[in-house]
C-alpha cells in the first residue's frame, strides 16, 4: 500500500529536527505573551470561500472538499488563520483578555507536489486580534524574524508591501485591468481569467512571461489612501526602530484576499522556487466578514517543511542508558525506573541476545552508556557499568551507581 502523492511520513530518522522546529517556536512566539490554540482541521467549506476568496488559487482548485454522510460541504483547512478567526467569533474571545494566538499544525492543498510543495504540510502561525497600532504589525514580522534567528536561519530578506483596503484597492485594480488588458493575449490562461475577477492575483502568477508583462504594471504606492499610507509609513518607521531590515516591494500582493495595508513574505535564496518560508500581513475585515463584530487582525504563518530544509544545527534526541539485560527483566526494570526517576532516557533490551549484539545496538542507538545485568549482579545488588563513548567498563553497587548518576 502507498502512501498518497504529495503526503509524507515524518520518521524518526527526522524527528529531532521537527522537535527542535515546534519546540523553539513554542518558546520564541510565548516569550512574546502569545497562547497557543487549537482549532478543527475541519470546517464548513463556506468558511474558507468567504475569507480566503473565492477567486484564490486556493478556493479555485486547491481544496480537499467534500460532502460528508450528512450531505454537508466540508474542507480539509488550507490555511490556519480562518479556523482561529471563527473560533474567535465562536467562542466570544472578544471578551477575553487574550488577543494573541498561536497555532502549530497541518494543512491541506491539492497542489502539484515538487520539492517544498507538498498536499499535507504543516504550518506554523500567530495571530493578534483587535490592535490597529502599526506597532504590533512590526512585532509581528520581528516575532517571525526572532523565530528565523532562534532556528539558526540568517540568510533570509524580508520583503514588504501596503496592500491598500476597501477603499482604495477598487481603483487600483480598475488600473491593473487596464494595464493587463494591453498584454491579454500573451498573458497566460489563468491570468486571462484573473484579469476580470481579481487582477490583483496577476501579479502573484508564477508564469514566467506573466512576470515579465507584471513588471511594468501600476504599483499601488500611487493608488492607496491616506490610511493606508500613514498606517504603512508607520510600520515602516517601527520596523526601523525594531532593528528589522527589509525591501519594499510593490509586487508583493500575498494568494489569499483577506489582507488588507500591509503584507509581508520572508524569503531565502537556498530553495529555489519554494523560496517563501513564510508570510502573512493585516486582514482589518475578516472578523467582520465572517459575522464578528468589526475587529482588526494582523499575523503569519510560516511553512514548517521550508524551514526543516533550512536548519542545520539542532539538539540530537539520545537514550542515556541502554540495558543490557541478561534474562533478569525484573532487576532491569527496577534500575529502569530508578535512573528514570532522575531523568534519564533508559531502554531496556527484552530480547534474549547476546552480549556482543546487545552491544552493538546501543552503539547504533548512540547511547552514552550500556548497564550489563545478569544474575550475577542481580543476587549482589551489582551493576556492570560501559561508557559507550569511551569504551571504559566498571563494576559498581546499585547504590553506588546511581548516586554516581545523580
Ligand atoms: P506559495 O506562493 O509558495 O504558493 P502561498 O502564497 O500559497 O505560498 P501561504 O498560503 O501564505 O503561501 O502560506 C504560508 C507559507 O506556508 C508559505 O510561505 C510556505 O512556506 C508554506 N506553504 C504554503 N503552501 C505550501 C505547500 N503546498 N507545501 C509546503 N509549504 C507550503
Ligand atoms: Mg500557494
Amino acid at each position: 500500500m502507498e502512501i498518497l502523492r504529495g503526503f509524507k511520513d515524518i520518521l524518526p530518522d527526522n524527528i529531532d529536527k521537527w522537535q527542535f522546529l515546534e519546540t523553539t517556536a513554542r518558546n520564541t512566539i510565548e516569550s512574546f505573551g502569545f497562547r497557543e490554540i487549537r482549532t478543527p482541521i475541519l470546517e464548513k467549506t463556506q468558511l474558507f470561500k468567504r475569507s480566503v476568496g473565492e477567486t484564490t488559487d486556493i478556493v479555485e482548485k486547491e481544496m480537499y472538499t467534500f460532502l460528508d454522510k450528512n450531505n454537508e460541504s466540508i474542507t480539509m483547512r488550507p490555511e490556519g488563520t480562518a479556523g482561529v478567526v471563527r473560533a474567535y467569533i465562536d467562542n466570544h474571545l472578544e471578551l477575553s483578555s487574550f488577543k494573541k494566538y498561536y497555532y502549530i499544525g497541518p494543512m491541506f492543498r491539492y497542489e502539484r507536489p515538487q520539492k517544498g510543495r507538498l498536499r499535507q504540510f504543516h504550518q506554523i502561525g500567530i495571530e493578534v486580534f483587535g490592535i490597529d497600532e502599526p506597532a504590533i504589525d512590526a512585532e509581528v514580522v520581528y516575532i517571525n524574524k526572532a523565530l528565523l534567528n532562534n532556528l539558526g536561519i540568517n540568510n533570509v530578506r524580508i520583503e514588504i508591501n501596503n496592500i491598500g483596503c476597501d477603499m482604495c484597492r477598487p481603483n487600483y485594480m480598475d488600473a491593473l485591468k487596464s494595464y493587463f488588458e494591453e498584454y491579454r493575449s500573451q498573458l497566460c490562461e489563468d491570468c486571462q481569467k484573473r484579469l476580470y475577477r481579481n487582477p490583483l492575483r496577476i501579479l502573484d502568477c508564477k508564469n514566467e512571461h506573466c512576470r515579465l508583462i507584471a513588471k511594468g504594471a501600476p504599483k499601488i504606492t500611487s493608488f492607496a489612501c491616506e490610511t493606508c499610507r500613514s498606517h504603512y509609513d508607520v510600520v515602516k518607521e517601527k520596523l526601523t526602530d525594531f532593528g528589522v531590515d527589509f525591501i519594499e516591494n510593490p509586487m508583493l500582493v500575498r494568494g489569499l484576499d483577506y489582507y488588507t495595508k500591509f503584507v509581508f513574505e520572508i524569503i531565502t535564496d537556498k530553495l529555489g522556487a519554494q523560496g517563501t518560508v513564510s508570510a502573512g500581513g493585516r486582514y482589518d475585515n475578516l472578523v467582520e466578514q465572517l459575522g464578528g463584530k468589526s475587529t482588526s487582525g494582523v499575523g503569519f504563518a510560516a511553512g514548517e517543511e521550508r524551514l526543516i530544509e533550512l536548519i542545520e544545527d539542532y539538539p540530537k534526541n539520545r537514550i542515556d542508558f541502554y540495558i543490557a539485560n541478561l534474562d533478569v527483566d525484573e532487576y532491569a526494570v527496577q534500575i529502569a525506573n530508578k535512573l528514570r526517576g532522575i531523568g534519564k532516557k533508559v531502554y531496556v533490551e527484552y530480547e534474549r541476545r547476546s552480549l556482543k549484539s546487545m552491544m552493538k545496538r546501543a552503539n547504533r542507538m548512540n547511547a552514552e552508556f550500556a548497564v550489563i545485568i545478569g544474575e550475577n549482579e542481580k543476587n549482589n545488588r551489582k551493576v556492570m557499568v560501559k561508557n559507550l563513548f569511551e569504551s571504559k567498563q566498571s563494576e559498581y553497587s546499585l547504590e553506588a551507581f546511581l548516586d554516581e548518576v545523580k
